[in-house]
Protein backbone atom coordinates (compact mmCIF):
# COMPACT_ATOMS: atom_id res chain seq x y z
CA UNK A 1 0.00 0.00 0.00
CA UNK A 2 1.10 3.52 -0.42
CA UNK A 3 2.18 6.44 1.80
CA UNK A 4 3.60 4.64 4.67
CA UNK A 5 -0.30 3.99 6.87
CA UNK A 6 0.18 0.59 7.20
CA UNK A 7 -3.22 -1.87 6.72
CA UNK A 8 -2.28 -4.45 8.89
CA UNK A 9 -4.97 -5.09 12.08
CA UNK A 10 -6.73 -2.19 10.81
CA UNK A 11 -10.35 -2.77 10.66
CA UNK A 12 -13.05 -1.28 8.09
CA UNK A 13 -16.91 -1.20 8.47
CA UNK A 14 -18.38 -0.36 4.89
CA UNK A 15 -21.97 0.99 4.52
CA UNK A 16 -24.09 -0.11 1.38
CA UNK A 17 -21.46 -3.18 0.82
CA UNK A 18 -24.08 -5.55 -1.08
CA UNK A 19 -23.52 -3.77 -4.44
CA UNK A 20 -21.65 -1.42 -6.53
CA UNK A 21 -19.24 1.20 -5.12
CA UNK A 22 -19.48 -0.24 -1.56
CA UNK A 23 -19.09 -4.32 -3.05
CA UNK A 24 -15.98 -2.31 -4.55
CA UNK A 25 -14.75 -1.30 -1.85
CA UNK A 26 -14.45 -3.93 0.19
CA UNK A 27 -12.96 -5.94 -2.35
CA UNK A 28 -10.05 -3.13 -2.68
CA UNK A 29 -10.09 -2.87 1.35
CA UNK A 30 -9.54 -6.56 1.34
CA UNK A 31 -7.19 -6.35 -0.96
CA UNK A 32 -4.99 -3.91 0.78
CA UNK A 33 -4.46 -5.95 3.94
CA UNK A 34 -7.59 -4.65 6.01
CA UNK A 35 -9.77 -6.23 8.10
CA UNK A 36 -12.93 -5.47 6.50
CA UNK A 37 -17.02 -5.57 7.81
CA UNK A 38 -19.48 -5.10 4.67
CA UNK A 39 -22.91 -3.85 5.89
CA UNK A 40 -26.43 -3.69 4.41
CA UNK A 41 -29.95 -4.88 3.82
CA UNK A 42 -29.16 -7.38 1.45
CA UNK A 43 -27.24 -9.76 3.02
CA UNK A 44 -27.05 -12.92 0.56
CA UNK A 45 -25.42 -10.45 -1.86
CA UNK A 46 -22.66 -10.24 0.04
CA UNK A 47 -21.36 -13.71 0.04
CA UNK A 48 -18.75 -13.10 -2.52
CA UNK A 49 -16.96 -10.97 -0.23
CA UNK A 50 -17.07 -12.84 2.69
CA UNK A 51 -15.75 -15.65 0.69
CA UNK A 52 -13.03 -13.48 -0.12
CA UNK A 53 -12.29 -12.65 4.01
CA UNK A 54 -14.54 -10.15 4.72
CA UNK A 55 -17.32 -10.66 7.42
CA UNK A 56 -20.51 -9.44 6.73
CA UNK A 57 -23.85 -8.55 8.10
CA UNK A 58 -27.28 -6.76 8.33
CA UNK A 59 -27.58 -3.50 8.39
CA UNK A 60 -30.96 -0.98 7.56
CA UNK A 61 -29.76 1.89 7.94
CA UNK A 62 -33.80 3.42 8.72
CA UNK A 63 -33.42 1.10 11.92
CA UNK A 64 -31.54 2.56 14.90
CA UNK A 65 -31.33 -0.76 16.49
CA UNK A 66 -29.96 -2.21 13.19
CA UNK A 67 -27.26 0.49 13.54
CA UNK A 68 -26.46 -0.30 16.94
CA UNK A 69 -26.45 -3.50 16.75
CA UNK A 70 -23.89 -3.36 13.31
CA UNK A 71 -21.48 -1.54 14.99
CA UNK A 72 -21.64 -3.70 18.49
CA UNK A 73 -21.08 -6.83 15.50
CA UNK A 74 -17.71 -4.95 14.05
CA UNK A 75 -16.34 -4.42 17.98
CA UNK A 76 -17.50 -7.48 19.11
CA UNK A 77 -15.64 -9.51 16.33
CA UNK A 78 -12.83 -7.09 15.91
CA UNK A 79 -12.87 -5.11 19.25
CA UNK A 80 -11.50 -1.78 17.35
CA UNK A 81 -12.58 0.49 14.29
CA UNK A 82 -10.15 2.56 12.07
CA UNK A 83 -12.49 3.68 9.16
CA UNK A 84 -16.33 3.86 8.84
CA UNK A 85 -17.17 4.20 5.06
CA UNK A 86 -20.26 5.72 5.06
CA UNK A 87 -21.37 4.25 1.65
CA UNK A 88 -24.84 3.74 1.44
CA UNK A 89 -27.17 6.08 -0.12
CA UNK A 90 -29.71 6.01 -2.94
CA UNK A 91 -31.18 8.58 -5.39
CA UNK A 92 -35.07 9.21 -5.67
CA UNK A 93 -36.03 11.64 -8.43
CA UNK A 94 -38.70 13.55 -9.07
CA UNK A 95 -39.95 16.78 -9.44
CA UNK A 96 -40.22 18.65 -6.11
CA UNK A 97 -44.30 19.07 -6.78
CA UNK A 98 -44.40 15.08 -7.23
CA UNK A 99 -42.26 13.84 -4.58
CA UNK A 100 -43.97 13.05 -1.56
CA UNK A 101 -42.17 14.43 1.56
CA UNK A 102 -42.73 11.20 3.17
CA UNK A 103 -40.25 9.94 0.66
CA UNK A 104 -38.01 12.97 0.84
CA UNK A 105 -37.71 12.06 4.46
CA UNK A 106 -37.00 8.11 3.58
CA UNK A 107 -34.09 9.53 1.45
CA UNK A 108 -32.84 12.28 3.93
CA UNK A 109 -32.68 9.64 6.64
CA UNK A 110 -30.94 6.75 4.99
CA UNK A 111 -28.77 9.46 2.71
CA UNK A 112 -27.84 11.87 5.62
CA UNK A 113 -30.19 10.95 9.10
CA UNK A 114 -28.23 7.20 9.38
CA UNK A 115 -24.73 8.27 7.91
CA UNK A 116 -24.62 10.92 10.80
CA UNK A 117 -26.11 8.59 13.33
CA UNK A 118 -22.79 6.12 11.71
CA UNK A 119 -20.74 8.35 12.73
CA UNK A 120 -22.01 9.32 16.09
CA UNK A 121 -21.70 5.16 16.75
CA UNK A 122 -18.30 4.71 15.91
CA UNK A 123 -16.98 8.03 17.81
CA UNK A 124 -16.43 7.01 21.15
CA UNK A 125 -14.22 4.09 19.94
CA UNK A 126 -12.16 5.77 17.36
CA UNK A 127 -11.62 8.61 20.46
CA UNK A 128 -10.66 6.33 22.83
CA UNK A 129 -8.42 4.73 19.94
CA UNK A 130 -7.54 8.31 19.41
CA UNK A 131 -7.64 7.56 15.74
CA UNK A 132 -9.91 6.59 13.09
CA UNK A 133 -10.96 8.31 9.87
CA UNK A 134 -14.58 8.48 8.62
CA UNK A 135 -15.60 8.45 4.57
CA UNK A 136 -18.71 10.19 3.52
CA UNK A 137 -19.89 9.15 0.22
CA UNK A 138 -21.46 12.23 -1.48
CA UNK A 139 -21.25 12.61 -5.02
CA UNK A 140 -21.18 15.23 -7.74
CA UNK A 141 -24.48 16.10 -6.88
CA UNK A 142 -23.22 17.31 -3.30
CA UNK A 143 -22.12 20.48 -5.32
CA UNK A 144 -24.04 21.25 -8.60
CA UNK A 145 -27.38 20.52 -9.08
CA UNK A 146 -30.14 19.43 -11.96
CA UNK A 147 -33.88 19.46 -12.26
CA UNK A 148 -35.72 16.50 -11.33
CA UNK A 149 -33.82 15.68 -8.42
CA UNK A 150 -34.14 18.05 -6.14
CA UNK A 151 -34.19 15.80 -2.56
CA UNK A 152 -30.95 13.96 -3.74
CA UNK A 153 -29.26 17.14 -4.02
CA UNK A 154 -30.38 18.25 -1.23
CA UNK A 155 -28.96 15.16 1.17
CA UNK A 156 -25.88 15.21 -0.68
CA UNK A 157 -25.80 19.29 0.04
CA UNK A 158 -26.48 18.13 3.45
CA UNK A 159 -23.53 15.63 4.13
CA UNK A 160 -21.36 17.70 2.45
CA UNK A 161 -21.57 21.11 4.80
CA UNK A 162 -22.34 17.96 7.72
CA UNK A 163 -18.71 16.56 6.74
CA UNK A 164 -16.77 19.59 6.89
CA UNK A 165 -18.39 20.26 10.46
CA UNK A 166 -17.69 17.20 11.79
CA UNK A 167 -14.05 17.47 10.51
CA UNK A 168 -13.00 20.25 12.42
CA UNK A 169 -14.76 19.30 15.89
CA UNK A 170 -13.66 15.67 15.71
CA UNK A 171 -9.74 16.74 14.47
CA UNK A 172 -8.50 17.26 17.99
CA UNK A 173 -9.54 13.33 18.43
CA UNK A 174 -7.29 12.11 16.05
CA UNK A 175 -10.08 11.68 13.64
CA UNK A 176 -10.31 12.31 10.20
CA UNK A 177 -13.06 12.96 7.87
CA UNK A 178 -12.88 12.55 4.12
CA UNK A 179 -15.67 13.36 1.33
CA UNK A 180 -15.80 11.46 -1.93
CA UNK A 181 -17.30 13.17 -4.27
CA UNK A 182 -17.66 10.27 -7.51
CA UNK A 183 -19.46 10.86 -11.21
CA UNK A 184 -21.18 8.53 -12.92
CA UNK A 185 -20.65 5.22 -11.49
CA UNK A 186 -21.74 1.81 -12.91
CA UNK A 187 -23.98 0.72 -10.57
CA UNK A 188 -27.68 -0.28 -9.08
CA UNK A 189 -27.92 3.75 -8.05
CA UNK A 190 -28.71 4.81 -11.63
CA UNK A 191 -31.42 2.28 -11.96
CA UNK A 192 -33.13 3.06 -9.37
CA UNK A 193 -33.31 6.91 -9.48
CA UNK A 194 -34.88 6.23 -13.09
CA UNK A 195 -37.08 3.72 -11.86
CA UNK A 196 -38.34 6.09 -9.29
CA UNK A 197 -38.13 9.14 -11.77
CA UNK A 198 -40.77 7.42 -13.83
CA UNK A 199 -43.00 6.47 -10.38
CA UNK A 200 -43.12 9.93 -9.04
CA UNK A 201 -43.98 11.32 -12.64
CA UNK A 202 -46.59 8.94 -13.53
CA UNK A 203 -49.51 10.98 -13.56
CA UNK A 204 -47.42 14.51 -13.55
CA UNK A 205 -47.38 17.71 -15.94
CA UNK A 206 -43.97 17.23 -15.93
CA UNK A 207 -43.82 13.99 -17.18
CA UNK A 208 -42.89 14.91 -20.94
CA UNK A 209 -39.77 16.39 -19.16
CA UNK A 210 -39.05 13.65 -17.29
CA UNK A 211 -38.99 11.33 -19.67
CA UNK A 212 -35.75 11.82 -21.42
CA UNK A 213 -34.08 11.92 -17.72
CA UNK A 214 -35.06 8.78 -17.23
CA UNK A 215 -34.26 7.11 -20.55
CA UNK A 216 -30.78 9.12 -20.20
CA UNK A 217 -30.40 7.12 -16.46
CA UNK A 218 -31.11 4.11 -17.76
CA UNK A 219 -28.39 4.13 -20.74
CA UNK A 220 -25.75 6.06 -18.11
CA UNK A 221 -23.61 5.36 -20.75
CA UNK A 222 -20.09 6.75 -20.48
CA UNK A 223 -20.37 5.67 -16.51
CA UNK A 224 -17.10 4.41 -15.19
CA UNK A 225 -16.32 1.03 -12.84
CA UNK A 226 -17.18 1.08 -9.16
CA UNK A 227 -12.90 0.88 -9.40
CA UNK A 228 -12.14 4.57 -9.82
CA UNK A 229 -14.38 4.99 -6.43
CA UNK A 230 -12.38 2.57 -4.34
CA UNK A 231 -9.30 3.40 -5.35
CA UNK A 232 -10.00 6.66 -4.11
CA UNK A 233 -11.34 5.01 -0.83
CA UNK A 234 -7.97 3.17 -0.34
CA UNK A 235 -6.03 6.68 -1.51
CA UNK A 236 -7.50 8.82 1.60
CA UNK A 237 -7.58 5.63 4.25
CA UNK A 238 -3.51 5.03 3.12
CA UNK A 239 -2.55 8.91 3.17
CA UNK A 240 -0.81 9.93 6.34
CA UNK A 241 -2.60 13.25 5.23
CA UNK A 242 -5.64 12.43 3.52
CA UNK A 243 -7.18 15.49 1.30
CA UNK A 244 -10.60 16.66 2.35
CA UNK A 245 -12.42 15.32 -0.60
CA UNK A 246 -11.67 13.25 -4.02
CA UNK A 247 -13.54 14.13 -7.09
CA UNK A 248 -13.56 10.70 -9.41
CA UNK A 249 -13.18 10.25 -12.47
CA UNK A 250 -12.51 13.67 -13.92
CA UNK A 251 -16.09 14.01 -14.95
CA UNK A 252 -16.77 14.70 -11.20
CA UNK A 253 -13.54 17.04 -11.10
CA UNK A 254 -14.69 19.21 -14.36
CA UNK A 255 -18.76 19.18 -13.34
CA UNK A 256 -18.01 20.52 -9.44
CA UNK A 257 -14.79 22.81 -10.91
CA UNK A 258 -17.62 24.06 -13.54
CA UNK A 259 -20.44 24.83 -11.32
CA UNK A 260 -18.21 26.77 -8.81
CA UNK A 261 -17.25 29.03 -11.96
CA UNK A 262 -20.57 29.63 -13.36
CA UNK A 263 -22.97 32.06 -12.24
CA UNK A 264 -26.10 30.26 -11.22
CA UNK A 265 -28.12 31.75 -14.47
CA UNK A 266 -25.64 30.13 -16.67
CA UNK A 267 -25.50 26.83 -14.39
CA UNK A 268 -29.45 26.89 -15.23
CA UNK A 269 -28.91 27.26 -18.90
CA UNK A 270 -26.37 24.50 -18.99
CA UNK A 271 -29.17 22.16 -17.02
CA UNK A 272 -31.95 23.06 -19.75
CA UNK A 273 -29.44 22.64 -22.58
CA UNK A 274 -28.54 18.84 -21.03
CA UNK A 275 -32.19 17.74 -20.99
CA UNK A 276 -32.89 19.47 -24.26
CA UNK A 277 -30.32 17.27 -25.88
CA UNK A 278 -31.73 14.18 -23.51
CA UNK A 279 -34.92 15.16 -25.25
CA UNK A 280 -33.59 15.44 -28.70
CA UNK A 281 -31.31 11.80 -27.86
CA UNK A 282 -34.79 10.27 -26.99
CA UNK A 283 -36.94 11.28 -29.89
CA UNK A 284 -34.03 10.52 -32.53
CA UNK A 285 -33.65 6.78 -30.68
CA UNK A 286 -37.55 6.51 -30.98
CA UNK A 287 -36.91 7.17 -34.71
CA UNK A 288 -34.73 4.41 -35.20
CA UNK A 289 -36.73 2.54 -33.31
CA UNK A 290 -39.91 2.90 -35.74
CA UNK A 291 -37.50 2.07 -39.07
P1 LIG B 1 -26.13 0.97 -5.45
O1 LIG B 1 -25.49 0.00 -6.37
O2 LIG B 1 -27.60 1.23 -5.59
O3 LIG B 1 -25.79 0.56 -3.94
C1 LIG B 1 -26.40 1.23 -2.87
C2 LIG B 1 -26.06 0.52 -1.57
O4 LIG B 1 -26.72 1.21 -0.50
C3 LIG B 1 -26.56 -0.92 -1.56
O5 LIG B 1 -25.58 -1.76 -1.03
C4 LIG B 1 -27.77 -0.87 -0.64
O6 LIG B 1 -27.87 -2.08 0.11
C5 LIG B 1 -27.40 0.27 0.30
N1 LIG B 1 -28.61 0.84 0.92
C6 LIG B 1 -29.59 1.53 0.32
N2 LIG B 1 -30.57 1.80 1.20
C7 LIG B 1 -30.18 1.26 2.39
C8 LIG B 1 -30.76 1.20 3.68
N3 LIG B 1 -31.95 1.70 3.97
N4 LIG B 1 -30.07 0.55 4.67
C9 LIG B 1 -28.87 0.00 4.41
N5 LIG B 1 -28.27 0.04 3.19
C10 LIG B 1 -28.93 0.66 2.21
O7 LIG B 1 -25.47 2.41 -5.61
P2 LIG B 1 -23.92 2.89 -5.61
O8 LIG B 1 -23.72 3.65 -6.86
O9 LIG B 1 -23.02 1.80 -5.29
O10 LIG B 1 -24.03 3.95 -4.42
C11 LIG B 1 -23.09 4.05 -3.39
C12 LIG B 1 -22.98 5.51 -2.98
O11 LIG B 1 -22.42 6.26 -4.06
C13 LIG B 1 -24.33 6.18 -2.68
O12 LIG B 1 -24.20 7.01 -1.55
C14 LIG B 1 -24.59 7.04 -3.92
O13 LIG B 1 -25.41 8.15 -3.65
C15 LIG B 1 -23.17 7.42 -4.29
N6 LIG B 1 -22.98 7.84 -5.69
C16 LIG B 1 -23.26 6.99 -6.71
C17 LIG B 1 -23.06 7.42 -8.02
C18 LIG B 1 -23.34 6.53 -9.21
O14 LIG B 1 -23.40 7.04 -10.36
N7 LIG B 1 -23.47 5.22 -9.03
C19 LIG B 1 -22.60 8.72 -8.28
C20 LIG B 1 -22.32 9.55 -7.21
C21 LIG B 1 -22.52 9.10 -5.91
P3 LIG B 1 -29.20 -2.89 0.41
O15 LIG B 1 -30.23 -2.49 -0.60
O16 LIG B 1 -28.79 -4.33 0.31
O17 LIG B 1 -29.52 -2.47 1.80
Amino acid sequence: MSAGRPAAGRVALVTGASAGIGKSIVRRLLQHGWTVHGAARRVEQMAELAAAGATVGPLDLSDEASMKACVRRVLDAHGRIDALVNNAGYGSYGALEDVSLAEARRQFEVNVFALVRMCQLVLPTMRAQRGGTIVNVSSMAGRGWTPFGGWYHATKHALEVLSDVLRVEVEPFGVRVVVIQPGRVESEWAATAARTLRKSSRASVYRDRVEPLAALLEDYGGAASPEVVSDAVVRALSSAAPRRRYATPLEARAAILLHWLLPDAAWERLTALGLRAAARRTRSAGRDDQN
